[in-house]
């Protein structure tokens, strides 16, 4: 069956005007992705070049040829410009600048000086297809490749559409072709066109399924993380705990717990104010990721007091990690308003045991002996020691650098 092209190419064009004004919308409530401008631009230059390639149907206007040529190169161009963009690459280069400079320079040339149908379809082709191509590897290239469905669809529809131009590029090589004008109807023409339709639907697809993954990632990760420290919050937090209990369960593995406050805290933002408590909040939140292991888990839990998750440690061994921090962060000063902070931490250690239900309830031993270093007088570690013959439990002195801790203590 041949389709007639006139009628494609409105289709195309208004299938252009739809995703341009789709992206415009989506431009207008997603300010921070530049990409979406690009991609408003790409859609309304081809809805341009459609627009042109229709109205000339009925003779042959230079200027309007040439327009409709200059239009879709542009709107490739502009394409390109989107997804280098959206995936944080560089965008083009002088390179692609020269390219669609020479690409239409070189139509133009084919139109006004020696009019060949033939050689300005050949050099739209092989633009066309370069660019897609590119617009492709810029998918293949990008490291969010393998986690996202979306930005390997739009690699994929890209690469498709790249070698669809290129076999027209080489069909009008190769062949002896007859036909004179761009909307002749052909069983090619025909192909080529409704491939066009398909390719002005699903890209713009693509793109906003990979937008609206984007914005769907960003409130997650907002949802999950603190502001202030960048650290997952409690929520987020205990839903990885648990699974880490669980892990540690099933593998019998050890896994422990330091529940840490900074001290005297409110002292910070009485006297220097609360950017300052900010400052050093943040201060000690660096000194956190710095200190642990990958596996490790750290999280703000609430106002100036942290929670750290470690996967196979033992109270032993957390509690030594405990006292390095502890030793580390008061050395560390921070430097606020011209002058420095200093702060300490107290630390309670905790090991989530097999007899447990609930890696809250190890958090919740952890703040215990985080309250007893408080009590012990602060800037210390303390370890809760569960009783082995069912007696209470007791709370156990890792270190009391009291003296130390008093003294430094405003
Ligand atoms: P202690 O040594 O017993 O822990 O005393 P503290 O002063 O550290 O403890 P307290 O619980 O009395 O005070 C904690 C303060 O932390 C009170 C609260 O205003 C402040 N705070 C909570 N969240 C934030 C925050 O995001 N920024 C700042 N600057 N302060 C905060
Ligand atoms: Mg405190
Ligand atoms: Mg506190």
């Amino acid at each position: 069956m041949i389709l007639d092209t006139r009628t494609l190419v409105i289709v195309a064009f208004g299938l252009a005007v739809s995703a341009a004004v789709t992206f415009a919308f989506s431009w207008r409530f997603n300010r921070d992705i530049d990409a979406l401008r690009f991609w408003v631009w790409a859609y309304l230059l081809n809805a341009v070049g459609l627009a042109l390639i229709a109205l000339n149907s009925s003779g042959i206007s230079p200027w309007l040829l040439l327009g409709s040529n200059l239009a879709v190169n542009l709107a490739a161009l502009s394409l390109l410009y989107g997804s280098r963009s959206f995936l944080g690459q560089p965008l083009p280069s002088r390179l692609h600048s020269a390219m669609l400079v020479g690409a239409t320079g070189a139509m133009a040339y084919f139109i006004f000086a020696d009019f060949d149908y033939v050689r300005r379809v050949q050099i739209a082709s092989a633009y066309l297809g370069v660019m897609a191509l590119l617009v492709a590897l810029a998918h293949f290239r990008s490291p969010r490749f393998r986690a996202s469905g979306p930005v390997r669809v739009m690699g994929l529809l890209m690469t498709m559409h790249g070698l669809t131009l290129i076999g027209r590029f080489y069909f009008f090589v190769s062949q002896e072709v007859t036909e004179t004008s761009l909307l002749h109807i052909s069983m090619v023409q025909s192909i080529l066109f409704f491939e066009a339709c398909m390719m002005i639907a699903a890209v713009p697809i693509a793109c906003l399924l990979m937008t609206t993954e984007r914005l769907h990632e960003n409130l997650r990760r907002m949802a999950m993380t603190d502001d202030l420290t960048g650290l997952l919050n409690r929520r987020a937090f205990l839903d990885e705990a648990r699974r880490h209990f669980a892990r540690a369960l099933r593998q019998d593995a050890p896994l422990s717990v330091l529940m840490i406050d900074i001290d005297r805290f409110k002292k910070i933002n009485d006297d220097k104010g609360h950017d300052a408590g900010d400052a050093v909040l943040a201060a000690f939140a660096d000194e956190l990721r710095g200190g642990l292991r990958k596996s490790d888990l750290p999280c703000r839990y609430g106002g100036e007091e942290f929670c750290v998750l470690l996967p196979d440690t033992d109270m032993d061994g957390a509690a030594r990690l405990a006292e390095n921090l502890r030793r580390r962060f008061a050395a560390v000063e921070v430097a606020f308003d011209g002058g420095m902070l200093g702060a300490t931490i107290s630390i309670g250690v905790a090991e989530a045991l097999p007899a447990m239900h609930m890696i809250e309830e190890a958090i919740s031993q952890a703040d215990r002996a985080l309250y007893a270093a408080k009590r012990a007088g602060r800037d210390c570690v303390i370890r809760f020691e569960p009783s082995e013959d069912g007696a209470p439990p007791s709370l156990s002195y890792r270190s009391r650098p009291l003296t130390a801790a008093r003294s430094a203590a405003p």
